[in-house]
């Protein structure tokens, strides 16, 4: 049996068998990326849209995306990609591209505004041999290389990572242990980890998903903005908290949008904390 290490799940993997995450995958007594350099979605995006926005904005940036996760929230807006049985089906249908072809067309685009690549869409940490490697290559040719993740590994992967990744949003879901294990699966303290690992070199901003009747208290936006209050960035400013609506979608619809006024009270009680709040879906 072989150990993946990359994750607080440590599956256990006979040769050939693939993870929790649907990407990784158990080959001559290592785990390596099942689906490196398999391609589900791409588009050119508003940096903003990743959401970073203190992080040349005004920008774009080539948005690229695999498939697999290894959280399990049920209101995924990703989930034909990131945990459904739909998600299966990219092991067999998605596009091949290699580092290489990525840098390409990510200076292709240079003259739309692009800046680089973000790896997003589904969970990027769980194939990070392929960020690595087309990071790598961007950083070579001045481009940026930008992540959107649970932030849910262990800190020798971002050891691998941390000299070619310029910039992340990493999802703080909730700060309550129930939360992350009983709803997401997850786990938060893993989470917690890798943000303070990440803000020593890497531009950070985190988002938070406001769900009804899970993490919508003051006291724990309260406790949650404390924990990031005391962050700073690579340039000495604060890590910047956005702060969004939930919409009822795949396997959790049995509550309603998150009321917006809800969303504007919860970045008020973070602006007592925090330089920069932003609210999203609202
Ligand atoms: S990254 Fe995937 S295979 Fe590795 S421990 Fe986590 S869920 Fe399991």
């Amino acid at each position: 049996m072989t150990e993946c290490g990359v994750c607080f799940r440590h599956c256990k993997l006979r040769e050939g068998q693939i993870g929790f995450c649907g990407g990784r995958i158990a080959r001559g007594g290592r785990t390596e990326a099942y689906h490196y350099g398999r391609i589900s979605s791409i588009a050119l995006d508003p940096i903003e849209k990743k959401p970073l926005n203190r992080f040349f904005p005004g920008s774009r940036i080539l948005s690229v995306g695999s498939f697999g996760c290894n959280l399990r929230c049920p209101f995924c807006q990703n989930h034909e990609i990131s945990w459904s049985e739909e998600a299966k089906r990219f092991a067999l249908t998605a596009q091949t591209a290699s580092p290489e072809e990525l840098v390409s067309i990510a200076k292709e685009t240079r003259s739309r505004g692009n800046i680089g690549v973000a790896f997003t869409y589904n969970e990027p940490l769980i194939g990070y041999e392929f960020v690595r490697d087309t990071a790598k290559l961007l950083k070579a040719d001045g481009m940026k290389a930008v992540m959107v993740t649970n932030g849910t590994a262990g800190l020798a992967v971002w050891d691998e990572l941390k000299p070619y990744i310029d910039a992340m949003n990493i999802d703080l879901k909730g700060f309550t242990d129930r939360y992350y294990e009983q709803v997401l699966g997850g786990n938060r303290r893993q989470v917690l980890a890798f943000i303070e690992a990440a803000v020593k070199t890497c531009h950070v901003e985190l988002t938070t998903l406001i769900v009804p009747g899970e993490n919508d208290g003051e006291e724990e936006m309260r406790a949650l903005s404390q924990w990031v209050s005391r962050l700073q960035n690579p340039d000495g400013t604060g890590v910047p908290l956005h702060i969004s609506r939930f919409f009822p979608r795949f396997h959790m619809q049995d509550r309603s949008a998150t009321p917006v006024r809800t969303v504007y009270r919860l970045a008020d009680v973070a602006r007592e904390e925090l330089a920069f709040v932003y609210t999203g879906n609202c």
